[in-house]
């Protein structure tokens, strides 16, 4: 009876095409801004259905883990054939209530010694030509299996053997880009927002590619098809408050850092979830790059925008085409400063704070964290351990 009166609201709340239209528009990833390649896809992967299961995303909890029939009915659906049986597997997987119930939660599922086997779906460059490095949308199917939430990481195990001690690769760590119910909203995909890393050699002057990053390289040239070992889903640093709804969110990101934030954003504006329904907070979210083509997903963050001005802001700090109000480079920090006393004030109100991105973000934004504080005459030693003291401080860097 609770299933059937859930199935009517969610039918008559989401209108099938209109959610799939919204998910596209802002999300999908193969929209890809000219002038950003496509690196490679797997056309077999994608997905045109909408239907039940678009309805049903976001009307339940933490998903756990599908028995492998109702896995086998997932894939049948991906291949745009939604099966009763596919249905009632999607209901079982999303059986969880309320939504702001963590007991349930995913919880370093797989281990190194015992890892998950994915598969790459796609792999796409998402930065400009005149982007500083490159930046890749990494989509892999977990199938269902590897359930996570917002604001978790996965663990990547690059093949081979470290050349310096000849033991296997070890697992790297990336933040979920995408929501706990995949950018196919079926529950089944895992998008990790990826930079290559790589060596400048200042005696060559050029990159060594003898040195460049194990695991980024080989996400970024990885192939539709590749099977990828994972390991997690971890982490409880960068979670949502999703008991208080009404508490502002701020999102300080500096690059790929921004990978949560997208999971954050598809929860709350995106996907019709019952988090977004009561959300009532303002959602502020802070993007430091180098300039304008390393923007990562911009154009879903003003779509966002223009949808919910009253709930969303973005700004944006591009340290080479950007200046500070001092005349230097705009630094994230610099762009945070520029709001300080607002930030300031929202914090103290219960706002929680999100930092995620280069480790080096950090010594800029506390110093000027602290001058702001200083100049609001606060103690800021004691105003941030509230902060931590209270859960609304998060930190995630690397
Ligand atoms: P490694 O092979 O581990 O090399 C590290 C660096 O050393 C590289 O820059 C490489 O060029 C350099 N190097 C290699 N050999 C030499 C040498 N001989 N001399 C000098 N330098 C050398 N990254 C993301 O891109 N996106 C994310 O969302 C993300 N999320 C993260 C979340 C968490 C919680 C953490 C802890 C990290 C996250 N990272 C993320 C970082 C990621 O885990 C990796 O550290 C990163 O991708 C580099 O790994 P790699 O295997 O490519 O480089």
């Amino acid at each position: 009876m609770m299933r059937t009166v859930l199935i009517t609201l969610a039918c008559m709340a989401y209108a099938g095409a209109g959610f799939r239209v919204q998910t596209e528009a802002a999300f999908q990833p193969t929209g890809v801004a000219p002038g950003r390649s496509h690196r490679a896809t797997s056309p077999s992967m994608s997905y045109s259905g909408g239907g039940a299961w678009g309805q049903w995303l976001g009307n339940k909890g933490f998903p756990k883990a599908p028995s492998p029939a109702e896995v086998e009915a997932q894939i049948a659906a991906r291949s745009g054939t939604v099966t009763a049986a596919a249905e009632s597997a999607v209901q079982d997987f999303l059986e969880f209530e309320p939504y702001t119930d963590r007991s349930t939660m995913p919880d370093n599922t797989f281990k190194p010694k015992s890892p998950f086997e994915g598969k790459i779906i796609s792999v796409e460059r998402i930065v400009g030509p005149k982007a500083t490095g490159e930046t890749c949308n990494v989509v892999i199917d977990h199938f269902g299996k590897m359930p996570y939430i917002e604001g978790q990481s996965y663990g990547v195990i690059p093949p081979g053997l470290n050349p310096k001690n000849g033991k296997p690769n070890k697992v790297r760590l990336y933040s979920i880009a995408s929501s706990r119910y995949g950018d196919d909203t079926k529950g089944t995909t895992t998008t990790l927002c990826v930079r290559r890393a790589t060596y400048w050699c200042p005696e060559m002057e050029k990159e060594d590619p003898a040195k460049k990053g194990v695991c980024s390289n080989y996400l970024c040239d990885a192939s539709a098809g590749d099977v990828v070992k994972l390991t997690g889903p971890t982490g409880k640093v960068m979670l949502l408050p999703e008991d208080k709804p009404e508490t502002d969110i701020i999102m300080v990101a500096t690059g790929t850092g921004i990978a949560p934030y997208r999971s954050f954003l598809k929860r709350m504006f995106i996907e019709k979830t019952p988090f977004a329904k009561d959300f009532k907070g303002l959602a502020w979210l802070f993007l430091g790059v180098a300039n304008s083509d390393a923007l990562l997903y911009d154009e879903d963050w003003k779509a966002i925008e223009k949808e919910n001005p009253d709930n969303f802001r973005y700004d944006v700090a591009l340290s080479r085409e950007m200046t500070n109000k001092d005349g230097g480079k705009m630094y994230i920090q610099d762009k945070v400063e520029e709001y300080g006393d607002e930030v300031f004030d929202r914090l103290d109100k219960g706002a929680h704070i999100y930092f995620c991105g280069l480790k080096g973000m950090m010594p800029g934004i506390q110093g000027m964290l602290e001058k702001v504080a200083g100049a609001k005459g606060l103690n800021y030693e004691e105003f941030i351990k509230k902060l931590k003291k209270n859960g609304q401080w998060h930190v995630e860097v690397y």
